[in-house]
Formats: C-alpha cells, structure tokens, sequence
C-alpha cells in the first residue's frame, strides 16, 4: 500500500521522502502544470482510442508468451485480440462508450490493433525469446530516501546473464532529437534492476509498433548515474513547485494531447483550487 508524501512517509512499511515512476517524472519535465493536475488533483481524463489500443496491445503481447514457442505466430496473436479486449471492458466498461456514435467504429479499430501486432512480428520472432518477466513491477530506494518505482513490459535474461529490458510502443519512433527523452524511461528502469540486482542491464530495447521500428541502446554505469542525478533533480524541482505551489504550465506541441487545456492559463483556463489536503509532492 502506497502513500503519497511531503516530508516522510511510509510505503510498504519503509520510510521514504517521496515516490516517482518513469511516467509521472515524464510528466514534470513537460509540464508542471500537467503534472499537478494527473498527480495531485487526480483529474480524470477520457479514453483515447490510441491509449486503449496501447493496453489491449500490451496484453497481447504479454499473454502471448504463455502459449508454447511454436504457438506464438501473428494468427494466434490476432486470436488473442478479442478476449484482451473483453477483458479490459470487464474491468473498466466506460471504455466501450469511446466508440459508436462520435467516435471511431470498433470493427477499424481492432484492424488498428492487428496491424500493430502485425509490426510486432516483423520486428522479432518470438518464437524464440522465453522472457525471464513480463509487467514486472520495480522499486528501489535511493540513499536520499526516494523511491523509483514502475513497470516494465519484459526482461529478457541471456543464458549467460546479460539483461535486455524491453518497452512496446504503440506510436512511432521518436525523430533522432527527441530519442533521449524516450530512453530516459528505459534508464530509470535499467537504475532501478542495477540497484536491485547489482547488474547494469546489457541493452535497453524499445519496439515502436506504430512504425515498425526499434530503438536500442547500451547503457553504463556512467548513464545510470546520470540518470539517478537527473531523477533527484526531477524530484528535487517537484518538491519546490509544492511547496511554492507554482505549477507553471509549460506550452509546447505535446499540449494537442492534454486533456486538460480548458484549465489551462496557456489556453485561458483557470485551474482549480489545489486540494485542501495536499500533503503530497507525489505519486507514481
Ligand atoms: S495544455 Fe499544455 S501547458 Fe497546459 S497543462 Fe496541458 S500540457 Fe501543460
């Protein structure tokens, strides 16, 4: 169980100064503003067809590998599709609701989905991959008392040992000068299996679905610091914008996906009042 934080707190019975995953870290270097109101507000946000796609995908593809070796082709992957999707509505029926009517027609976008998992396919063979975890949850805490935490899509261990952490995206691979900011997901997650299990993952692989592309990377002990620094000044600037309450909104070509603009100063919005109770910097 997992409590938010302003000076100390527990999770799971340890006292930590905070929490930050990959996402909600993402999220800050953004937009503070955007990160305020998914963290500390907790605004809901509606479903986007491109985000479900990316959940019902991802359970695909996890599932997939618990079928035997030579059962793992694109046909049974495409059989796969329609009970991921059942079984995502059964948890969250709303869903249902983003299609029909205004949005888009179910019957395109499960075709949008196979042809995701098609892409899959022509990227790696998984016929002969045995992933040692699939949507493995992480954690560890930092001397400073800051704990990392997220999930990660699948860990491939060699038999020699070396450890290949792997991502699936459901977009398209990022322009070259965009590429650091992908990866810095893939290094908070590698800084958190290096402090767990005292190994600097051998390569840091993510799978671009939407355009059929891989991007990789061979981390060092060098990158994994400078990771650990960035994340404490990620944490570090949190902390500040909490307590000044300034969460300066930080306009740039990622706001067409917010969906939170008619709150927004940058879009003549005005935000709502921080919560009362706001005795957190974060969550994650
Ligand atoms: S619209 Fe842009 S600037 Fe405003 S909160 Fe969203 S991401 Fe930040």
């Amino acid at each position: 169980m997992t409590q938010d934080v302003a000076d100390r707190t527990q999770v799971d019975g340890v006292d930590v100064v905070g929490s930050l995953s990959p996402s909600r870290a993402g999220d800050f270097m953004t937009c503070p503003l955007l990160y305020r109101f998914r963290t500390i507000d907790k605004l809901p946000e509606p479903y986007s067809p491109d985000a479900v796609r990316g959940t019902v995908v991802h359970k695909v593809l996890e599932d997939l590998f618990d079928l035997p070796a030579p059962d793992r082709t694109p046909g049974r992957a495409g059989d796969l599709l329609a009970p991921a999707w059942e079984a995502i509505v059964e948890q969250e029926p709303e869903i249902a609701e983003m299609f029909g009517a205004e949005g888009p027609e179910i019957g395109a976008w499960l075709a949008s989905c196979r042809e995701s998992l098609d892409r899959y396919f022509a990227l790696e063979d998984p016929t002969r991959l045995e992933p040692a975890e699939r949507e493995l949850y992480v954690e560890t805490l930092l001397d400073t008392k800051l704990l990392l935490r997220g999930f990660i899509d699948r860990v491939d261990v060699a038999p020699t040992g070396e450890i290949r952490v792997v991502d699936y995206k459901t977009g398209k691979a990022p322009r070259e000068a965009f590429e650091a900011k992908a990866l810095f997901q893939m290094k908070f997650y590698a800084l958190v299996l290096w402090r767990t299990r005292g190994v600097v993952p051998a390569m840091l692989q993510l799978i671009y679905l939407g355009s059929g592309e891989l991007l990789r990377y061979c981390p060092d002990e060098r990158d994994l610091l400078a990771t650990e620094r960035k994340v404490e000044a990620i944490w570090k600037a949190i902390s500040r914008a909490h307590e000044s309450g300034d969460w300066r909104p930080r306009r740039s070509a990622l706001c067409g996906w917010c969906a939170h603009q008619s709150l927004c100063p940058e879009f003549g919005g005005t935000p709502p009042p921080l919560p009362v109770l706001q005795v957190e910097p974060v969550a994650g």
